[in-house]
């Protein structure tokens, strides 16, 4: 299983499908991307190899510059259509991809059928972008402080809000995410072979970290929202 996240001035599709090639090694059943273009984010998902989802989207005119990819192996429901990700809110505000467990999805997704929310699938990554939905007040960093707090088990999200075009967020317990710098983009990915085409200084999100990344800039925060810096390390090895 992997995610890959990408923004710049290169067109996203072709990022996040040799990104997530280069994340095959870790196995997969699913494979999914979702693509900003300014104004919406569009979702593609399918069940079988990334070669299938490059099949999928070769047809469709994806023209955006920033998105999410994401390879799965299924722990929570079954291997279907609708499990893959990236899974959304009901809103279609926020779009998210999930790697690892959350424990407990089951009481989260009690409580928010309580109040109405209803869902399309069996997983537990959506109960957390729509846990998200609901939390979310306007500020994104202290929504995503809050999110960490009510998650139990482990996670790396990526995340995009459809009204933020600029970049994406990503938070990490328990499951590895790296962040990749160059001039100008932005990328993370669960490991570095993705992130070695195009820069060689990485950073290892740390337990608990939340990342803003933009063309260019990433801005870290701990657990409780406070900003932290993390070291660069420069990769001297190719993939
Ligand atoms: N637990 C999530 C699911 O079953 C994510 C699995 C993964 O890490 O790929 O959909």
């Amino acid at each position: 299983c992997g995610v890959v996240g990408y923004v710049g001035p290169r067109k996203v599709v072709g990022v996040i499908l040799e990104g997530l090639r280069r994340l095959e090694y870790r196995g997969y059943d699913s494979a999914g991307m979702a693509v900003h273009d300014g104004f919406s984010i569009r979702v593609e998902k399918v069940v079988g190899k990334v070669s299938d989802l490059a099949s999928r989207v070769e047809g469709i005119n994806l023209d955006g510059t920033l998105g999410v990819g994401h390879t799965r192996w299924a722990t929570h429901g079954g291997v279907t259509g609708e499990n893959a990700h990236p899974h959304r809110d009901q809103d279609g505000r926020f779009v998210l991809v999930h790697n690892g467990i959350v424990e407990n999805y089951l009481d989260i997704r009690d409580q928010l059928e309580s109040r109405g929310v209803s869902f399309y699938s069996q997983t537990d990554s959506e109960v957390v972008v729509k846990l998200l939905s609901q939390i979310y007040d306007g500020d994104m960093l202290r929504s995503l402080t809050e999110l960490g707090r009510r998650l139990e088990g482990s996670y790396a999200l990526v995340i995009l809000s459809k009204d933020d075009p600029g970049g994406f967020y990503c938070v990490r317990k328990g499951s590895p995410l790296v962040l990749g710098l160059t001039e100008g983009e932005g990328f993370c990915a669960s490991d570095v072979p993705p992130l070695l085409p195009y820069t060689k200084d990485v950073i290892y999100l740390e337990e608990g970290d939340i990342a803003e990344v933009r063309p260019g800039s990433v801005r870290i925060w701990d657990k409780d929202g406070r900003p932290v810096e993390r070291p660069v390390h420069r990769i001297d090895w190719d993939v």
